[in-house]
């Protein structure tokens, strides 16, 4: 069995790996994407010939080529369970295989927060990060027309990306506005090159004649088989005036308000989780050398916090050399001296990370926007009338209490899209008593797999093959 098994190919991970590698540790990869690099060093197909890749591109590239001579990667294989002893299942084109490494390192990494309103599960209306998806790893087009909604500069990014697609980006719907980012300036002002990285995504746009309108979000999306119109609104208007609409022709609504950390894994090994607030959801704790509190377990990049790629791979380096010094491989001394350069690097740029949320909040506003007939739980279609009946009318005060009286969590997707978006909506829809940080309790299969895999983890017996499908609780 490996010293360590690292679960997750994105900048975390292979930051790991290499220095796993350096540090002369058994390791093994395993992403259940088809190619290394994460969200950040997301690879196109190999047969897709790219004349001018970008920087980012080659860097990633040569980063894949490094690790992939340090470790064994395991691509397109998903970890769909854990357990307290950190053994681990894997998943391959339906074969399972049961991994009990020394160490195992959580670099999952980190998906689109999800936002319930009028509207959203019409086709045409996707995430920003799904967007991104469809181009870079399938050169598909995902619209003619675009609307860009969301806050911060990740919009700016995918409003980008949809141009160079060939997309006419009509809007991009940012909800932060200078005033609001005015008393972060100053502190922004101590990271200019980060600061020209954001301008460098945004002039591109406006010399596109891309409109970009500030103080504004999301108001609902409507059509009749599918998007057809965008409405949104200002963030906020006078005490006792409805907020004024615009409605805007699009095919295509590609909404982006932050990100929620991939924590299952973390749960179900049994790590102590902390409050984030900036996220508004429960991530691992972990200590200086991004060890988690169970024994063995350890966590880096997005997966614990988001930081962006550079602090993910910082932590990525430093949970291998953590790893090192469990395995009793380096010396308490020597992990500190490899250590120390790279804390001081990781110390600057999670200060400027810690900004971002306050230069681009996702407005509070957002949580009014669910009407009693929204789908708040795709999987098992459960209307927010539903799941606020639960709170009102069932007293259920934790998001698990929820689950059992209208089955919201209970689909393909495990929760991860109403458990992203329920908390905050319950807690300012349904009056005290509902409690924002409750989440769902993980549970394997984490991922969807064949019955026959359930009952290597244990959860069916075989004999059971014909009983319950796949969204059974
Ligand atoms: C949709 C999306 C798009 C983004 N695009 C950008 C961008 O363009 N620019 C930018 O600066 N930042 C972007 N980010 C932020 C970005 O996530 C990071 O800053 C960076 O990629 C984080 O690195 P990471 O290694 O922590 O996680 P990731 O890069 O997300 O890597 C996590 C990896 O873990 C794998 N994984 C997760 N769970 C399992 C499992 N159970 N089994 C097997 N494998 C698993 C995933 O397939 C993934 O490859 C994006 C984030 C998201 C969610």
């Amino acid at each position: 069995m490996p010293d360590l098994l690292i679960v997750g190919a994105g900048p975390a991970g292979l930051s790991a790996t290499n220095k796993a590698g350096q540090l002369g540790l058994d390791c093994v990869v395993v992403d259940e994407n088809t190619s290394a690099g994460g969200q950040y060093y997301r690879q196109p197909p190999v047969a897709w010939a790219n004349d001018r890749p970008s920087d980012r591109l080659l860097r990633g590239r040569a980063k894949i080529e490094r690790a992939t001579a340090a470790a064994t990667f395991r691509l397109g294989c998903a970890v769909y369970g854990i357990d307290a002893e950190h053994r681990i299942w894997l998943d391959q084109d339906g074969s399972v295989e049961r991994v009990e490494p020394a160490c195992v390192l959580l670099a999952t990494g980190a998906y689109d927060r999800p936002v319930a309103f009028p509207g959203w599960t019409l086709p045409g209306v996707m995430s920003a990060g799904s967007a991104q998806a469809l181009i870079k790893s399938q050169q598909v087009r995902p619209g003619a027309r675009a609307v860009v909604a969301g806050s911060g500069p990740f919009l700016y990014v995918v409003a980008l990306e949809l141009l160079h697609a060939g997309v006419h980006v009509i809007e991009v719907i940012e909800a932060a506005t200078v005033r609001s980012a005015l008393p972060f300036l100053p502190d922004s002002m101590r990271y200019p090159a980060r600061l020209a990285e954001l301008v460098g995504y945004a002039l591109p746009l406006l010399r596109a004649g891309v409109r970009i309108r500030r103080g504004a979000m999301i108001s609902s999306a409507g059509g009749d088989q599918r998007l057809e119109e965008v409405r949104v609104r200002p963030v906020r208007s006078g005490a006792n005036d409805p907020p004024l609409e615009r409605v805007i022709d699009a095919d295509l609504l590609c909404v982006g308000y932050g990100f929620a950390a991939s924590t299952e894994l973390a749960q179900l090994a049994g790590c102590t989780l902390a409050w984030d607030r900036g996220l508004q959801q429960n991530v691992p704790a972990y200590d200086e050398w991004q060890a988690t509190s169970a024994d063995g377990v350890f966590v880096a990049g997005e997966a614990s916090g988001l930081g962006g790629a550079p602090v993910a791979e910082c932590e990525g380096e430093l949970a291998a050399i953590g790893v090192a010094r469990h395995l009793g491989r380096i010396s308490d001394a020597g992990a500190q001296r490899m250590a120390e350069p790279i804390r001081s690097r990781l110390r600057r740029l999670r200060r400027f990370a810690s900004l971002l949320p306050r230069l681009f909040p996702a407005p509070p506003e957002l949580a009014e926007l669910a009407r009693p007939e929204t789908i708040v739980c795709r999987c098992q279609n459960v209307t927010f009338e539903r799941a606020l009946e639960a709170v009102t009318h069932a007293g259920a005060t934790t998001l698990n209490e929820v689950k059992t009286t209208t089955r919201c969590g209970m689909g393909w997707c495990q929760g991860r899209i109403c458990g992203g978006l329920l908390p905050s909506l319950l807690a300012q829809r349904a009056g005290t008593g509902f409690d924002p940080a409750s989440g769902f309790t993980a549970r394997n299969p984490v991922r969807p797999v064949q019955v026959s895999s359930l009952a290597a983890i244990g959860r069916v017996e075989p004999s059971d093959h014909g009983g319950p499908g796949p969204d059974h609780p």
